[in-house]
């Protein structure tokens, strides 16, 4: 079923009379063009909706875009992205950019405004939607995921899915306002306030946990990676101890219990999606603690339930996006009392065009988050 009036709106290319001679109506575009690893610049797709909102939607032109894990899962057309992404849509999912034109019926929207939106899309009818739930309903589309996003000129939002972005958050920030939103939804859920808390995985959002964790008020926090200069990182912004994954996973488990009376932490955000750091991350939990999933595995992943869930009586939270709009008022308060550090994390700035340059500094690790700054056609 359509989810809002957005999901229409694409026109097909042959729509338009002459994109030679009319470039008001094309934009450029970062499309999953073929079923397989890789994007394409399209510098002809067709602005969404021709450029011409309709009911409750708002166009944005988009000026900055931050490349995701998500992304990368997109780009590298891994079984998780296959299964789910359809060939064709505009990629991209975090972004900040200016209302450029409202819907007839848009009220709480006005152009002009610098804005970022919320990515998960749903019609609000279903249970979870009418019960704070929004961004699990069942209908739930996320743009650059299941519908067209924001590595464009332009990306067309429901008017309810937009975010006013405060005047003193600059664009850089407000770009990721998205994965910061997961690091807050995946904190607070855990409820790490005067806890001990372990952070598997420590790439974007892992070290967004790490300052995120420290705001929120968590007793210690562990760390481990297989990137030495990301658990450096983790340190500056707060971690106690960092554990490099490459050696032992028993001598980390025995330090973390060595530092909890035996126990082992109270909280595991789990941020890597990789198996060994799952398993190392169940055994370093202590009975009875609980462990929120933020990292996704690029294939299915072996887990023994019954050591690591039933016999240690853990909660288990699958986290997915933000808290429509609890996080977003919690992030925007973080930022304004200048609570959460994000200079080092956002590492690279780059135009659009350089968008596989950008991926290749992603999965060489170089690079943690990186914001493409796009502009106006
Ligand atoms: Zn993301």
């Amino acid at each position: 079923m359509s989810c809002s009036s957005a999901s229409a709106a694409i026109r097909p290319a042959d729509a338009l009379p002459d994109e030679e001679e009319d470039p008001g109506t094309t934009m450029r575009a970062l499309v999953k063009s073929a079923d397989g690893p890789g994007l394409t610049l399209d510098t002809a797709r067709p602005i969404p909706g021709g450029g011409k909102p309709v009911a409750n939607d708002v166009l944005i032109r988009v000026t900055h875009a931050g490349i995701c894990g998500t992304d990368r899962h997109i780009w590298e057309w891994d079984d998780w992205a296959r299964g789910r992404v359809p060939v064709g849509i505009v990629t991209g999912h975090e972004f900040v950019g200016v209302v450029e034109k409202i819907g007839p019926a848009v009220t709480t929207v006005e152009t002009g405004w610098r804005v970022s939106a919320e990515g998960h899309i749903t019609s609000g009818h279903d249970y979870n939607s009418r019960t704070g739930n929004a961004h699990i309903a069942r209908d739930m589309q996320i743009i650059g995921v299941d519908r067209d996003g924001c590595f464009a000129d332009y990306i067309m939002m429901p008017e309810s899915n937009v975010w006013r972005v405060h005047d003193s958050i600059p664009d850089r920030v407000a770009a990721v306002m998205d994965p910061l939103g997961n690091a807050v939804h995946t904190v607070m859920e855990a409820q790490v306030s005067a806890k001990s808390v372990l952070i598997t995985g420590v790439g974007m959002i892992g070290l967004m946990a790490v300052t995120v964790a420290r705001a929120a008020g968590a007793a210690r926090i562990f760390v481990v990676d297989v990137n030495p200069k990301r658990l450096e990182l983790a340190k500056r912004l707060g971690a106690d101890e960092a554990f490099d994954g490459r050696q032992s996973t028993e001598e980390m488990i025995r330090e973390i219990q060595r530092a909890t009376r035996g126990e082992g932490a109270d909280v595991l955000l789990e941020m890597s999606g990789a198996e060994a750091a799952i398993d190392a991350g169940f055994s370093a939990l202590r009975n009875g603690g609980t462990a929120a999933m933020l990292g996704l595995s690029a294939r299915p992943i072996t887990l023994n339930l019954n050591k690591h869930v039933i016999f240690k009586g853990a909660k288990v939270l699958g986290i997915n996006g933000r808290q429509m709009f609890q996080t977003w008022y919690q992030m925007e308060d973080l930022l304004l009392a200048g609570r959460v550090e994000l200079d080092e994390i956002i590492t690279h700035e780059m135009a659009l065009e350089e968008y596989e340059r950008a991926f290749g500094l992603m999965e060489s690790g170089e690079a943690l988050k990186i914001v493409l700054k796009i502009g106006g056609v």
